[in-house]
């Protein structure tokens, strides 16, 4: 049987960080095999790339719209992504919710998906309530990706299907009164969807508050089987197979 795939965990923030060796125990046993560590701004990329030197942990390395107030050096991240053999540019995106201005997170968003388009790796995206916004760079640049902890229903995923994204389920599918999500996970092509935790964070049913690890991608994936009225090992292996695709194998 495929393993699990964590595809966005933040394993440098507290209290995972904190307690590392206990997560990646409780990880590794429940069958997770690979995590991807986004940052969030340029001082994580440091201890992201760090935890992407054990076995398998993969970083991603790039400016969140909640930090982009500083701007974004883009001579020093792809100088970071090619040092650091890092697996995608991330997390990066807007937040239409957040006090931060939304000229200097557009500005920030762009220099990276520019980058992301020259350099040929892919994105982990972050969006809330700027979709049309997003749409409308991604039309524009040709990049791979995915869009984390989707949040919203069939028609809007279907146009980030459409430029070629990939869509990533996590907590929200646990919840039986995510209608909205639970209509896309009914929904998604086998071949687009990945799994994620966006621990420590989000929540999942049965997990409390702000208590969420790796290991609870087990929760996710049982939660999208059922909805698909697919055996476990299906969905399993079409997430393993979908996130490798997305973000290579491992060094
Ligand atoms: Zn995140």
């Amino acid at each position: 049987m495929a393993g699990l795939f964590d595809t966005h965990s933040h394993l440098s923030l507290e209290p995972l960080c904190g307690n590392l060796e206990g997560v990646l125990e409780r990880a590794f046993s429940a069958g997770v095999e690979r995590i991807v560590v986004p940052s969030v701004s340029a001082d994580s990329w440091n201890v992201c790339s760090e935890l992407a030197s054990l076995p398998g942990i993969s970083c991603a390395l790039g400016v969140h719209p909640w930090w982009a107030e500083d701007g974004v050096d883009t001579d020093e991240l792809q100088k970071k992504l090619q040092e650091t053999g890092a697996a995608a540019i991330g997390e990066i995106g807007l937040d239409w919710k957040t006090e931060v201005s939304r000229h200097k997170q557009y500005e920030v968003f762009q220099k990276q998906i520019e980058l992301a388009s020259t350099m040929d790796i892919p994105v982990v995206l972050h969006c809330r309530n700027a979709f049309e916004e997003m749409l409308h760079l991604l039309e524009e640049h040709s990049v791979r990706g995915v869009i984390h902890a989707w949040s919203r229903g069939p028609q809007l995923m279907k146009r980030f299907l459409d430029a070629g994204l990939y869509i990533s389920f996590g907590g929200a599918v646990t919840q039986q009164r995510a209608l909205r999500v639970r209509e896309s996970a009914s929904l998604v092509p086998m071949d687009r969807f990945v799994f994620e935790t966006d621990s420590p964070s989000m929540s999942l049913a049965g997990v409390p508050a702000g208590k969420s690890e790796p290991e609870h991608i087990v929760l996710v994936t049982q939660a999208f089987a059922q909805l698909r009225k697919l055996n476990l090992e299906e969905v399993q292996q079409a997430a393993w197979n979908n996130s490798v695709e997305l973000f290579g194998e491992q060094d």
